[in-house]
C-alpha cells in the first residue's frame, strides 16, 4: 500500500508520549492566553518585548495597509519590492549597524536559503549540535559535508576546522541565543577561530535581536562585537519584534549574490507591505524603548533568584528563555498538565526537538508579565515538579 508509513509513525509518536497537536489560541498574544475557553498566564511566548498585540503596533499595521496595501503583489525582482521594503532596509541597517540585507518570508526559509545557496559537494558546513531544526535540516539536505561540534565547545570546533583545512569553502553556523536552552554562544571566540581557519561565520540571532545588546542590537553587540564582524548575520521579525518574516545581512556582494541566485529569495512573494511597515514600527520601539528590556531583565533576575531558592532545576540562561529540565517526556507532560490546572500555560518540549532524555518545560518571560506573575509561576513550578518527582 502506498505511504503506509504514516499510520504507524503517528501511533509510535503517541505511544512514546511524543505526539503533538495544535492548541487554538482564542485571544491576542499577551500576558494571558485563552485556550479551550480557559484563561492562562502565558509563559510560552516568543513575544519577549510584548509587541505582538501592542496598540501602537496594531495602529502601525493599519496605517501600513492604508499607505502601501496589504499584499506586495509579486516576488521581489518583479513588482514585490516596494518603497516600504527599501525604507525598512535602511532603518534596519542603521539600527543594527549592517552593511546590506535582504528579506525572507521566514527565518526557516532564510536558513534553508543560505545553506543551499552557498554550499556544494566539495564544501563543508560546521554547526553547533544544538542549532535550530531549520539549520539542521538544511544541512541534511545539502550535498556539502556536514560536521557538528559539541554545544559551545571551542576545542571541538577548532579540531574540526583543523582536520578539514584542505576544504576551500567552510561555513560555521551558530546561534546568538539557543532557542531551546536560552544560553548564548561564545561568538567572539568562534569568530576568531573562523578567521584563523579562513572559514565564514553565520550567526542566527532569532532570539537575540531586540532583547540583547545596547538598543537591542543583538547577541554580537552584547559581547562587544559588531554585527558585521561575522560574514552572515541573520535575524527574524517574529520573535521580539512581534510580527513575522526574517532578514539575512552581509556584504553588498553577498546580498547581490542572494538576489541573483537564491531560489528561496527569488521565487517567492515579497513580504506584505503593511507588515513591512509594522516591522519598521517594531524596530523603532525595540530600539528606543529601553524600559521594555529593563523590565524583562528584572523579571529574569527575579525568576532565577526564586528558582534557586525553591530548588527548581533551571538550565543556565540569562535570556528570557528559562528552561526547566525534567528529562523524561511523560513527566514533562505531567508537570505541564499540573501547571495548566493552576492556570499557567507552559510547553513541554520533547525529543526530537531536544536530545533524548532532556525533555523540558520551555518557560519564556515577556514584558507583559508582572512581578506577581513570576512569583506565582515559581511557586506553582516548585509544587508541580515535586509532585511529579519519584
Ligand atoms: C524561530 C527560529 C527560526 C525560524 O524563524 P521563523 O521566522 O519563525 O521561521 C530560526 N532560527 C531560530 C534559532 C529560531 O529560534
Amino acid at each position: 500500500m502506498a505511504f503506509s508509513f504514516i499510520e504507524p509513525a503517528l501511533q509510535q509518536r503517541q505511544s512514546e508520549h511524543l505526539y503533538r497537536k495544535l492548541n487554538t489560541v482564542q485571544s491576542k498574544q499577551s500576558r494571558y492566553v485563552y485556550i479551550n475557553g480557559k484563561q492562562y498566564l502565558n509563559f510560552s511566548s516568543n513575544d519577549y518585548l510584548g509587541l505582538a498585540s501592542d496598540p501602537e503596533m496594531i495602529k502601525a499595521w493599519q496605517k501600513g495597509a492604508e499607505l502601501y496595501g496589504v499584499g506586495s503583489g509579486g516576488s521581489y525582482l518583479v513588482t514585490g519590492y516596494h518603497q516600504v521594503h527599501h525604507d525598512l532596509t535602511q532603518q534596519l541597517k542603521e539600527w543594527l549597524g549592517l552593511t546590506d540585507l535582504c528579506f525572507f518570508s521566514s527565518g526557516y526559509s532564510a536558513n534553508q536559503a543560505m545553506v543551499s545557496l552557498l554550499l556544494n559537494k566539495h564544501d563543508l558546513l560546521i554547526q553547533d549540535k544544538l542549532n535550530h531544526a531549520s539549520l539542521m535540516e538544511a544541512g541534511q539536505h545539502s550535498t556539502a559535508k556536514m560536521s557538528r561540534f559539541k554545544h559551545n565547545d571551542l576545542n571541538h570546533l577548532s579540531h574540526l576546522l583543523e582536520k578539514q583545512s584542505q576544504i576551500d569553502n567552510k561555513l560555521v553556523i551558530t546561534e546568538g541565543v539557543f532557542s531551546m536552552d536560552g544560553d548564548n554562544s561564545p561568538v567572539t571566540h568562534i569568530n576568531r577561530l573562523c578567521k584563523q581557519h579562513d572559514a565564514w561565520l553565520m550567526v542566527d540571532d532569532a532570539h537575540g535581536i531586540g532583547v540583547l545588546g545596547e538598543q537591542g542590537k543583538g547577541s554580537l553587540n552584547a559581547q562587544g562585537m559588531d554585527n558585521t564582524d561575522c560574514e552572515i548575520y541573520m535575524g527574524t521579525f517574529g520573535k521580539a519584534l512581534g510580527v513575522g518574516g526574517a532578514f539575512v545581512s552581509g556584504s553588498p556582494q553577498l546580498i547581490d549574490y542572494i538576489t541573483n541566485f537564491s531560489k528561496h529569495y527569488i521565487y517567492t512573494t515579497g513580504l506584505s507591505p503593511a507588515m513591512a511597515y509594522c516591522i519598521g514600527e517594531a524596530a523603532k520601539m525595540a530600539q528606543q524603548q529601553q524600559w521594555r528590556r529593563d523590565h524583562l531583565m528584572a523579571l529574569i533576575d527575579q525568576f532565577k533568584q526564586l528558582a534557586g531558592q525553591f530548588e527548581i532545576p533551571l538550565m543556565p540562561s540569562n535570556t528570557p528563555i528559562q528552561p526547566v529540565l525534567i528529562g523524561n517526556s511523560e513527566t514533562a507532560l505531567n508537570v505541564a498538565k499540573c501547571l495548566k490546572e493552576k492556570g499557567i500555560w507552559v510547553t513541554a518540549i520533547r525529543p526530537p526537538t531536544v536530545p533524548e532524555n532532556s525533555a523540558r518545560l520551555r518557560i519564556t518571560l515577556t514584558v507583559n508579565h508582572t512581578k506577581q506573575d513570576i512569583t506565582y509561576l515559581a511557586q506553582q513550578l516548585q509544587r508541580a515538579v515535586n509532585a511529579n518527582s519519584n
